[in-house]
């Protein structure tokens, strides 16, 4: 056993004392709050549980409609695209919701070869993918810890045409600083890693084997990220396990430890909720389920909490719920994932070889264009981090003036990049009408940093980024 840190900064007392204090919100202090959080600084730990006990219709709507305005000034309507590629299903861990654990005998395993880790990156590519999210299980194949750097430059060094993947962040268990240093060299966007459940009996009682088991190693993993010189990292929180106001009040500890520690909070926090999934009870049926109307207003009270961090939507949910978490705040999301390795080439996934139940099947242009006739802008861009604007250089390009500067042309030039190389004619055409109307809300110096792009990739440019 590798020893290590214990993870204090979780602190049981403190989340539970705080929840017992605010349990009964006054509508007053409610909306002075909601005028707090428009100055878009964030909310303390108080001010989360005040918020998380709100159930008047009235003040619920005043909280999302805070929400909106804050996501609005900060992203406008640009929404990032992804893809989670996963290269293996085998596992030595025994978490008792996942398909992928070690005794699931109904499970179908497999390891892809890097040729077939290839052959699947060309399919994202020809989707219009350029930002993968590289997934796997915690039993290595004999190749070691090798296997991943290799998984990782093989998706990097994999073209189609024009088309190609330009940050490859990854999920995967707590490594060690030498291994996270040896992650950071093979180039990785965003190390990503959800501790399940802060709630330390709730962890033991889902976590019978494997590494696994050990909370605290899990739940420093960031800092020896940080240590190693990943600054990009992404927290989450697996909903269902626990109570979910006890768990978004633990990722707060979570985030205030990083931001005092080493100067940056999280990157992005992912928000998945439990889904069924092959050879798993609890998964059907989670303990502590999150009904549709908490999602929501948790993901708007994460939004006021920390409204410059990045927060994303797997396809684990439904269209409909995903389309009104965007509002919400929720910036970057999946689309046409499959979760069983080579799931891409064999067209369905099997379910037999899954992680979970998707909640949306639809492809990405259909996503794409979803999005679209909702007024979102599609965006292809890894601009930041290849400038190398990670931790907290891009905290401070995430500034609302600066963000319409960068961002917002950037996101018009991948999108075009998209229309051009991947979508349908109806797509390009709805596209292409979008970037006009979003031209046309464009103050002068953006319009002047913007069109030039625009013109570059219509001319056959590619890659084009301020
Ligand atoms: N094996 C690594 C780990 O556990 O961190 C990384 C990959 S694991 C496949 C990615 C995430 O999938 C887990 O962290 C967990 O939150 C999520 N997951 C597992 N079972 C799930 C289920 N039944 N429904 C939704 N998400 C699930
Ligand atoms: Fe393995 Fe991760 Fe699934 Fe646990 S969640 S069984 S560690 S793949």
């Amino acid at each position: 056993m590798i020893t290590h840190e214990r993870a204090d900064f979780i602190n049981e007392v403190e989340i539970e004392t705080i929840l017992a204090q605010h349990k009964r919100p006054e509508p007053a202090k409610v909306r002075e709050l909601l005028v707090k959080a428009r100055e878009m600084r964030g909310l303390s730990m108080d001010e989360v549980a005040t918020l998380s006990f709100v159930e008047s219709p009235e003040l619920l709507q005043e909280i999302f409609a805070t929400a909106k305005q804050i996501k609005e000034d900060i992203y406008g309507s640009r929404l990032v695209f992804f893809a989670p590629l996963y290269i293996s299903n085998r596992c030595s861990n025994e978490c008792t919701y996942c398909a992928f654990r070690a005794t699931n005998a109904s499970l179908k395993r497999r390891t892809l070869t890097q040729n077939e880790i290839a052959a699947e990156t060309r399919i994202l590519i020809r989707q219009g993918h350029k930002r993968i999210l590289m997934v796997s299980g915690e039993a290595l194949p004999p190749e070691g810890f090798q296997y991943l750097l290799d998984s990782i430059a093989t998706i990097y060094s994999t073209r189609v045409g024009p088309g190609e993947i330009r940050r490859v962040n990854v999920n995967l268990a707590p490594q060690t600083t030498e291994r996270f240093r040896l992650l950071k060299q093979a180039e990785i966007g965003t190390f990503q890693l959800f501790q399940e459940t802060y709630h330390r009996p709730t962890y033991a009682a889902v976590h019978l084997k494997g590494t696994k088991r050990d909370y605290d190693w899990r739940a420093t993993a960031f800092d020896r990220a940080m240590e190693a010189g990943i600054d990009d990292v992404g927290i989450g929180v697996l909903f269902g396990l626990y109570d979910w106001r006890f768990e978004i009040m633990a990722m707060m500890q979570q985030i205030r430890h990083l931001e005092e520690t080493f100067g940056v909070g999280p990157h992005t926090i992912s928000f998945p909720r439990m889904e069924p999934a092959v050879g798993s009870d609890i998964a059907s049926q989670p303990p502590h389920p999150v009904s549709d109307a908490d999602f929501m207003k948790m993901i708007a009270i994460m939004r006021l909490a920390v409204p410059y961090t990045g927060m994303i939507m797997s396809t684990r949910e439904t269209a409909e719920v995903r389309r009104a978490t965007l509002e919400l705040g929720i910036s970057q999301i999946s689309a046409g994932s499959r979760t069983d390795p080579g799931g891409y080439k064999d067209g369905e996934g099997d379910p037999n070889g899954s992680q979970f139940q998707l909640g949306d099947h639809r492809s990405v242009e259909e996503v794409v264009s979803d999005v679209v006739s909702l007024g979102f802008l599609p965006s292809f861009c890894t601009a930041c981090y290849r400038l190398g604007r990670t931790g907290k250089d891009f905290m401070d390009v995430a500034k609302p003036g600066e963000i319409k500067y960068h961002c917002h042309p950037n996101a018009l030039s991948t999108f075009q990049e998209y229309l051009s190389d991947y979508a349908s004619p109806q797509a390009k055409s709805d596209g292409e009408k979008l970037i006009s109307i979003e031209l046309q809300h464009m103050d002068g110096q953006q319009t002047a940093r913007a069109l030039p792009m625009l013109n570059k990739v219509r001319r056959g440019e590619r890659d084009v980024f301020v």
